[in-house]
């Protein structure tokens, strides 16, 4: 699911760890509680040395992913942020202490994963801070390259040989997913790219019939189908009606097929399937190729469907376009509803913004959400990002957040958004902001509800771009040049007195520029 967790190549898949807030990877079952003590008084030691109270800043919210027999440890992080603070600032520390703990440390690294899990008792525990999108760290489909799946023989990532049997006793339970504690219907923001997806996942949620069969949920990343889905677990098990959730990624569910292979064990495999009521699965464009696994798939598939249980899936492109997936599974997905979920409007995006913004209880003003709105579009996952690392910087140096703090903590992010500017992107964004239509930029109307923000147009126009006047004249309705001369002086004027309208310009300024 989504960008939860550092894999390295051999991490165990139970590195994303579901039964404690601080994960850990056993290499070694036998040791297990040894492992977990040693993790525990790793803590304990740092604790010590740096204080409760820069423990509780920057510390307190690491994870042991995973901590090998090799010697090798992966901690993570809430945020790309704290990974790299703690990774400079303690890093070296947090090597001498697993030493002085008694492990023999070869390898460490540092990684970034959200930081919320679900306890054992499948109630939300939320480790360390709740700012915790991964920032453009980890690519949303980092945890796909790990899976140590294909061919026959499963590698069992240094688990000796008695652990197998334990690892065999396990796998049932660890067939859902952690749900994240963010994602539920409470905090999903509808607006018109996302409404049908979102009506369809309530209704899925919210009524024990089956209405469509499978729910199809499809959209580029970023645009929230792992937040529905895991909404729609949520609610279920928030209900207690008995009704049995599944909530896993496409590849955790070829993992764990290729794992019940492995122990002869794909009767139980099927039956635990077949007893879910709703079972969703996330990402299947990545079943891709398997071909056993797209056979057992299909099998399952049907199997509940003859059943009457409800099945939502999701990958990044509609059933017909999965050109890897054989072509009577593809049919057969597209045989319910199909939800798209288009990219974000400027409405949505805003929306969210004002949402997180909200939640995070801090003061961000509204000028800086619209900016962020205006120019971050790729997806939800890049905006809460950005608004993250800007709440995370103010906190930092105890500043309030600004458009200049913008500019300044965000500038990667938004070179990468930027263009060469046109006149008619100016006329478009100042028409935007003015609430008018695009043609009015053109028109002859001179009341000044349209000539003004004409003239903003003009002088942003002359400022932003390598146009001569009289071509910036001819692009807004053929006017002359000396027109635009005079627009030019009129705003430069103006914004000596008008504190509202140079705040307009200003804003714009940053809009267009980038910042
Ligand atoms: P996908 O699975 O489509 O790649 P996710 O569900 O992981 O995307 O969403 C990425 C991030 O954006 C998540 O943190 C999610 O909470 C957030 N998000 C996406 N859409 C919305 C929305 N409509 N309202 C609130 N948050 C959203
Ligand atoms: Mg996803």
């Amino acid at each position: 699911m989504g960008a939860r967790a550092i894999h390295t190549d051999n991490i165990h898949p139970s590195a994303v760890s579901r039964s404690a807030a601080h994960s850990l990877s056993n290499a070694d079952s036998d040791s297990a509680p040894s492992t977990e003590a040693l993790w525990l008084s790793v803590r304990a030691l740092l604790r010590k040395k740096v204080g409760t109270e820069n423990f509780r800043r920057w510390l307190e919210s690491m994870r042991c992913e995973r901590c090998g027999q090799d010697g090798t440890v992966v901690i993570s992080l809430p945020t790309r942020f704290m990974r790299d603070w703690v990774e400079t600032h303690y890093g070296a520390m947090i090597s001498a202490t697993w030493r002085e703990a008694g492990y023999e440390l070869e390898d460490i690294r540092f990684g970034v994963l959200p930081s919320v899990e679900v306890a054992s008792a499948g109630q939300p525990v939320v480790v360390g801070q709740t700012q915790t999108s991964a920032i453009g760290d980890l690519p949303a489909n980092s945890d796909r390259t790990a899976m140590p799946l294909i061919g026959t023989a499963l590698p069992v990532n240094g688990l000796p040989a008695k652990a197998v049997s334990s690892a065999m006793k396990d796998w049932r339970d660890d067939l859902c997913a952690p749900l994240d504690a963010r994602f539920t219907f409470d905090q999903f923001v509808v607006g018109k790219p996302n409404e049908l997806a979102h009506a369809a996942a309530r209704r899925v949620a919210e009524t024990s019939s089956v209405s469509f069969n499978p729910l199809f949920l499809y959209g580029g990343v970023g645009l929230g189908k792992t937040h529905l889905m895991h909404a729609i677990a949520w609610h279920i098990r928030g209900q207690n009606n008995g009704r049995r959730v599944i909530y896993m990624s496409a590849e955790k569910f070829m993992y764990q097929f290729v794992r019940a292979l492995r122990f002869k064990d794909t009767m139980a495999f099927k039956e635990e399937f077949r007893s879910v009521d709703v079972l969703m699965i996330d990402d299947v464009q990545f079943i891709s190729g398997k071909d056993s696994t797209q056979e057992e798939f299909f099998h399952t598939f049907n199997a509940l469907v003859d059943e009457n249980r409800q099945i939502v899936v999701s990958a990044d492109k509609s059933p017909r376009e999965l050109d890897q997936i054989e072509e009577r599974l593809r049919s057969r997905l597209g045989w319910g509803l199909c939800a798209d979920i288009h990219p974000t409007s400027y409405e949505l995006r805003l929306g969210i913004l004002q949402s997180k913004a909200e939640q995070s209880r801090r003061g961000v003003p509204a000028n800086v959400l619209e900016f962020l709105a205006h120019r971050i579009t790729s997806n939800v996952r890049e905006l809460e990002g950005a608004l993250n690392r800007l709440t995370a910087h103010g906190d930092l140096v105890g500043q309030t957040i600004s458009l200049d703090m913008v500019g300044e903590v965000l500038h990667d992010i938004l070179r990468t958004h930027d263009r060469t500017l046109t006149v008619e992107d100016i006329q478009r964004r100042v028409a935007e902001h003015y609430n008018m239509r695009l043609a009015e930029m053109c028109s002859t109307r001179r009341e000044r509800a349209v000539a003004r923000p004409r003239q903003v147009a003009m002088y942003l126009a002359k400022q932003l771009t390598s146009r001569s006047l009289p071509d910036i004249g001819r692009r807004f309705g053929g006017r002359d040049h000396t027109t635009v001369i005079h627009a030019v002086r009129k705003v430069e004027e103006l914004c000596q007195t008008d504190k509202d309208l140079r705040q307009d310009v200003d804003l714009l300024r940053r809009l267009l520029q980038g910042a």
